[in-house]
């Protein structure tokens, strides 16, 4: 009999992108790079490539709702990350799952566009899970763009989006990497007031997924145990070294090589 102790299983709630550089191939990739097991429930099926998005449909909440049960009710769930929705009803889906979890850490990327700026969802959406989501989710991962969306603050900075966005959720990680600077900045900002800046050098390029990546590298890091700022810190690393092993198999955005 085998008694390999089972990896922590992680369950996905992500839109799938065909061209396999973004969504829930992402998840399923860095997941398995940390050691951990991904369970993907699609909510969302997108027609894009890595250029950009074309169409997008939100499935029916019956179908999510059943996916996500019949893993729960079989799998430990260790923890969970929350990628595209692309529906205010979708976030309420998500919201009813959610409270079958008990206590396992919670990732939300609140994604509204895709990598190529193409839209994944209106800013309704985004409004609806910061009301609804950000208030039970462990940490949020916008990236500046999303999180001036969120925080409803268009030329807003890093910390003025923080100030609006953390009454909401208990750790908020903006991201820095749609900005110009030689350096990225990406600051973790907690409710107990503290604030944790992680520096990296700008990588050339332009990446379709990175974003799902750090997401649920973070989720994976958090099932395994690992403190938030230990599993922030390891998350922001693989996915940078993904961006910087990234190939380009089209014309358009590189993919993060994540295995
Ligand atoms: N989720 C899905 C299903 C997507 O298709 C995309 C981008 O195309 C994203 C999330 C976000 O991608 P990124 O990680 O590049 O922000």
């Amino acid at each position: 009999m085998n008694t390999v102790s089972p990896r922590p299983v992680v369950l996905c709630l992500s839109g799938h992108d065909p061209s396999g550089g973004a969504g829930l191939q992402a998840d399923i990739e860095a997941l398995m790079a940390q050691g951990c097991h991904a369970a993907p429930t699609v909510t969302a099926l997108t027609v894009q490539n890595s250029i950009d998005v074309s169409d997008f449909r939100v499935l029916d909440a019956q179908w999510v709702l059943a996916q996500a049960d019949a893993v729960i009710g079989d799998l430990t769930i260790a923890g969970a990350k929350l990628g595209m929705l692309g529906s205010v009803e979708m976030v309420d889906t998500v919201v009813q799952i959610l409270k079958r979890l008990g206590d396992a850490p919670i990732v939300c990327d609140p994604v509204l566009r895709a990598g190529g700026g193409g839209a994944l969802g209106k800013d309704e959406v985004g409004y609806a899970m910061r009301e609804r989501l950000l208030p039970i989710a462990t940490v949020a991962t916008p990236n500046l763009p999303e999180a001036r969306i969120l925080a409803e603050l268009p030329e807003g900075t890093p910390d003025q989006c923080a100030e609006k966005l953390l009454p909401f959720c208990r750790h908020l990680l903006i991201t820095g990497g749609h900005g110009e600077e030689d350096q990225v900045h990406n600051r973790l900002y907690s409710r107990d007031g503290s604030v944790a800046t992680f520096t990296c050098d700008r990588l050339p390029g332009s990446y379709h997924g990175s974003g799902c990546t750090l997401a649920s590298t973070l989720a994976g890091r958090l099932a395994l145990g690992e403190d938030i700022r230990t599993a922030v810190e390891n998350a922001l690393g693989y996915t940078w070294r993904t961006l910087r092993d990234a190939d380009r198999p089209g014309a358009g955005q590189y993919f993060p090589r994540r295995l």
